[in-house]
């Protein structure tokens, strides 16, 4: 059963104007994580003390530090992003399963937005013992990071348009076998119209507020039944969830 942990905040790196990288060291609970897990997250700020937790997932962990990569659009993230080194960062975690890993496989990683982090850190994990593609698409360049093929909508960085708009020419010109993805609903929604038969794993980034499954605030329409993204998932086999009621 996770716990909740207050530790010092170890850095903050700025990447833009938008997104920053935090990192604590936390050797014990970083042995636990595996790519497509996350943590709840609040700065310790008196401002904060009656604010959720923030679903952050796993962009790094190895050595004994996690890594977040954080996108700062409210006040929970904001607050995050004025921590400074050594002031109190508040985690509960690793919460939710992971990516079903493989091995001799072409594997397709689609990601959209704040979907980066995990499939980022799958990529490197995938890597030796696969051939790994990661396509990644964002509204403009400072959505942008470090993929095989990037997308914009403004045009601003990598190809103008959606991140799922060439899917099917890379699924058949790569010879893909697996795809994993993580990003907005509709994205995904549109990526699973796209892989036919394929396998896919896809991590979903629902409104949650317990994180651990009490509250079913999360809960989506898989199999026959609801499933809770924060428990059951966030990963969750594609052919399983009921797109067209989302
Ligand atoms: C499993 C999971 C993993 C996540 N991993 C990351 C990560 O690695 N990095 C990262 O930057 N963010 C991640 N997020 C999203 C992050 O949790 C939200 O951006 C954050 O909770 C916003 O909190 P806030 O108080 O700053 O803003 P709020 O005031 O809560 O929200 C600001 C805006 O963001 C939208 N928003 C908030 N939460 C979500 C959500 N879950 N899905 C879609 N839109 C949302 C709101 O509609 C609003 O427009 C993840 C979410 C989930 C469920």
């Amino acid at each position: 059963m996770p716990v909740f942990q207050e530790l010092p905040l170890l850095g903050t790196e700025r990447i833009n104007r938008a997104y920053l990288r935090i990192s604590v060291m936390a050797p014990e609970l970083a042995e636990k994580c595996r790519p497509g897990m996350f943590f709840e997250l609040k700065a310790g700020l008196p401002s904060q003390t009656r604010r959720l937790f923030k679903p952050i997932s796993v962009f790094e962990a190895s050595e004994g530090k996690i890594s977040f990569l954080i996108k700062v659009v409210g006040p929970g993230t904001r607050a995050l992003a004025e921590l400074k080194p050594g002031e109190p960062l508040l985690l509960l975690g690793p919460l939710g399963n992971s990516f079903h890993l493989v091995k001799g496989q072409n594997a397709l990683l689609v990601s959209g937005g704040i979907g980066y982090p995990p499939l980022a850190w799958l990529k490197r994990v995938l890597e030796p013992h696969n051939r790994v593609i990661l396509v990644h698409g964002g509204s403009c360049a400072e959505d942008l990071f470090p993929c095989d093929r990037g997308y914009t909508l403004d045009g601003s960085s990598g190809d103008r348009g959606l991140v799922t708009q060439d899917i099917m020419d890379i699924i058949k010109t790569e010879n893909i076998d697996i795809v994993y993805s993580c990003g907005p609903l509709p994205m995904l929604k549109a990526l699973q119209a796209c892989v036919g038969d394929l396998p896919h794993y896809a991590s979903l980034e629902a409104y949650m507020a317990c994180g651990l499954g009490a509250c079913h605030g999360c809960a989506v329409p898989v199999g026959e039944g609801w499933q809770r993204v924060c428990k059951d998932g966030p990963v969750f086999a594609a052919s399983l969830i009921r797109w067209e009621e989302l």
